[in-house]
């Protein structure tokens, strides 16, 4: 597919754009194109457009807004030392939107089509992808534009990739988390779409995140929908449990949790430091358990967006617990190195996850 390039008529100076991509935070800052591509049942794929970032106007009845079909990723773009553009696993990304596609019946971009626009949006905004320690997060998003109030899946959409340099996603840098336990909120059920990377899965957390604001908690620590006992994950991050002889525990994918392309990434760096690494259901109870006997040391959370967080305190209904989280060293400090390594360059790349554009 050739997409149509036209790019930014009055694109923002580079003097302005140095001043915003020091201190970009997080999702606020945004660069100055985006692809679009079209889908329609009759045409297929089609459309393909590189152009400067605009409102997109949508009919009021596309079903998207009536009825949520809409997925999402998010990636990132690093400059490495030597000055290269690199994404990190992108072919991830593309499977996992596509599963997320199949998941709420739309239909599937190919993995090449997928790298192609996102590549295409990283090249015209390249001079965005901020060096040091910043990124350029890559948001591309699909969703039902039909303008159809019945309930089927939709006969058009739109794929869309936006992007946004960004700094550090916790406000208080690498302060250890303190999250909230909801025991009334769950985030996904067996059959549901816990494992899709859709934006209904987040309209349906935040009442729970605002209760963990309330708490005053930086996020919510979700449990299994049928028995409120097993750990899942946090709104947007998978977790890690590291015990005091070196192992690891993490929650296994049954289908409720999001398949997080870092999750995987550090269990393999894990392994390959020889960490034993088990994905294994772990309960609230023991967790609490564990942190009170010391036989857990640490606890942490990981995602593209917050790389890896450490957590540092659980409050529940029920009481709160601290987790020990040894300062200096710690193995989710070993492991934010190397994957961060590897991510920027400075780490060879012995695995083939790191694409230069
Ligand atoms: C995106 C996401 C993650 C993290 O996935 P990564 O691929 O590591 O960024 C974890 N949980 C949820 C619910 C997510 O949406």
């Amino acid at each position: 597919m050739t997409f149509t390039i036209t790019p930014h008529a009055s694109p923002v100076s580079a003097q302005a754009r140095e001043k915003a991509l020091e201190d970009p935070g997080f999702g606020r800052v945004f660069t100055d194109h985006m692809v679009t591509l079209r889908w329609s049942a009759a045409q297929g794929w089609h459309d393909g457009k590189v152009t400067a970032r605009a409102p997109i106007a949508i009919d009021p009845a596309a079903s998207v807004l009536h009825y949520a079909q809409e997925i999402f990723e998010g990636m990132k773009a690093y400059r490495t030392a030597k000055g290269d553009i690199v994404l990190f696993r992108p072919d991830k990304n593309a499977n996992r939107f596509a599963r997320s596609a199949e998941r709420l019946a739309m239909p599937v971009i190919p993995e090449a089509l997928f790298i192609q626009a996102v590549e295409a949006l990283v090249k015209i905004d390249k001079d965005w992808v901020p060096s040091g320690a910043g990124s350029l997060y890559l948001r591309p998003f699909m969703f039902a534009s039909e303008a159809f109030l019945g309930v089927r899946p939709a006969q058009e959409y739109l794929f869309c990739v936006i992007a946004c340099p960004v700094g550090p996603y916790f406000k208080g840098g690498d302060k250890p988390l303190k999250l909230w336990v909801s025991d009334k909120y769950t985030r996904a059920a067996p059959g549901g779409t816990g494992a899709a990377k859709c934006g209904g899965n987040y309209a349906a957390s935040l009442i729970a995140q605002a209760e963990a604001s309330e708490h005053g908690c930086d996020q919510v620590v979700f449990l299994d929908a049928a028995e409120h006992r097993w750990i899942e994950e946090l709104g947007g991050m998978n977790l890690f449990f590291v015990m005091s002889d070196g192992s690891i525990v993490t929650p296994p994918l049954t289908g409720t949790i999001l398949p997080g392309i870092t999750r995987t990434s550090i269990i393999d760096i894990a392994r390959d430091m020889g960490m034993k690494v088990t994905e294994a259901p772990y309960s609230m109870d023991q967790w609490r358990s564990d942190a009170e006997s010391g036989k857990l040391s640490e606890a942490f959370a990981c995602g593209t967006a917050a790389v890896v967080a450490s957590i540092g305190e659980i409050v529940s209904s029920s009481g709160s617990f601290r987790v020990k989280n040894a300062s200096g060293a710690t193995v989710a400090s070993k492991l934010k190195e190397q994957l961060v390594g590897i991510q920027k360059g400075n780490i060879a790349d012995s695995r083939g996850w790191v694409r230069k554009i």
